[in-house]
């Protein structure tokens, strides 16, 4: 069997690691299985795609598309017009997309069109929020794929009202975290947690990109600056995407707590993490590591395609604005934090799961 794996974006590479792992696993066993591995350059920023690479032992993709930024059309037509040709000259059993990226949709769409059968591992979440990129990418990809790898029952269920087959909708667990369990030992702190006199639980993690968020200057700084007076004895560590460093440009000197730092790699991103005393954040990714290593975690959206995270106690839905923040962030210093847990088979096991059963679709 010949895979085709898509990976464009930083979330994307943190997913295809432990799958491309697990098919080495059975290529070791003896089975006919073999990957092609195309990187679209949606992200080419060293630090958001070299260095996920270099740290999680991924290959060398075996093409770069290179599409780099442009509006949501220009690159998700890029992508289609580049993937064709990858396509028509490597011809493949199966597309293999994560996630919810342009990526993600441009090259199911591709590969539906060229009779090629379409896998989507986190396939089924839903948030809803149309006016997020993200959920049309889901809502496009779901309607062509024929197999769907969900991280919940909850997105199965999606799936099943959609009128998915429910022979091909699979829930095996969260690859994500598969990536979290197999570096968990090798994470590192990174060379500012002196200088900063860092030690566990007085800092904060921020991190922020989505557009609700971050388009409008004088609002993103007005955040910031209730962020920086949230907490009187705590750092805030904020690791800034490049769209929001693009959007801040040089407005981000008088803050009294932030501390602004490049976007981390993934081992030292998961160390801040794991000793950070909480996470705001409007990332979906972020809030399911937060939930699995017990740290609690603000989404600063007014929705959540993981609820998951919401219900098992970890993750608290802020919504964007300011006011809303104040007041659960100041009932989380009074009471403490939820009781919480981790969701059903995100185990360290689902690409394992994934690479089995479509082992055996063959
Ligand atoms: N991440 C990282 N370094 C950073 C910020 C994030 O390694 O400085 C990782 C983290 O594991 C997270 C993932 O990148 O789960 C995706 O984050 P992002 O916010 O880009 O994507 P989203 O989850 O919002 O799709």
């Amino acid at each position: 069997m010949k895979i085709t794996i898509i990976a464009g974006a930083r979330p994307n590479f943190i997913k295809i690691a432990p799958i491309i792992n697990a098919i080495q696993k059975k290529q070791n066993e003896g089975l006919n299985i073999s990957f092609r591995l195309v990187h679209t350059g949606q992200h080419y920023d060293k630090n958001l795609s070299d260095t996920f690479f270099e740290e999680l032992n991924i290959p060398q993709p075996d093409v770069n598309l290179e599409v780099k930024s442009g509006s949501q059309a220009e690159q998700t037509a890029a992508i289609m017009v580049a993937f064709e040709k990858e396509l028509i000259q490597n011809p493949t059993d199966l597309v293999l997309v994560v996630g919810d990226v342009n990526s993600t949709m441009a090259c199911s769409i591709v590969a539906k069109k060229s009779h090629t059968k379409v896998a989507h591992v986190e396939a089924g979440i839903r948030s809803g929020d149309l006016t997020m990129p993200e959920e049309i990418n889901r809502m496009l990809t779901d309607s062509i794929t024929d197999y769907f790898f969900t991280t919940s029952t909850s997105a199965s269920e999606n799936l099943l009202k959609l009128g998915s087959d429910p022979q091909n909708v699979h829930f095996v667990g969260n690859v994500m975290i598969d990536t979290l369990y197999q570096n968990i030992n090798r994470i590192s702190a990174p060379d500012f947690w002196n200088d900063h006199q860092l030690h566990e639980k007085n800092y904060i993690i921020l991190t922020l990109h989505r557009p609700a968020n971050v388009d409008e200057v004088s609002s993103l700084i007005e955040l910031l600056h209730g962020i920086d007076l949230l907490v009187n004895d705590k750092k805030i560590i904020f690791p800034i995407h490049p769209r929001t460093q693009a959007i801040l440009k040089e407005s981000k000197t008088d803050f009294k707590n932030i501390i602004f730092v490049s976007p981390q790699g993934y081992l030292n991103f998961m160390y801040l993490i794991k000793n950070s005393f909480a996470v705001i954040t409007d990332s979906g990714g972020i809030s399911e590591e937060t939930t699995v290593l017990g740290i609690p975690c603000f989404t600063m959206r007014d929705n959540t395609e993981r609820p998951e995270t919401e219900t098992i106690g970890s993750n608290t839905i802020v919504g964007t604005a300011l006011e809303n923040l104040k007041t659960v962030f100041g009932s989380f210093l009074q009471n403490g934090a939820r009781k919480s847990g981790i969701p059903d088979l995100w185990d360290g096991k689902a690409s394992e799961r994934i690479i089995s059963i479509l082992l055996d679709k063959k």
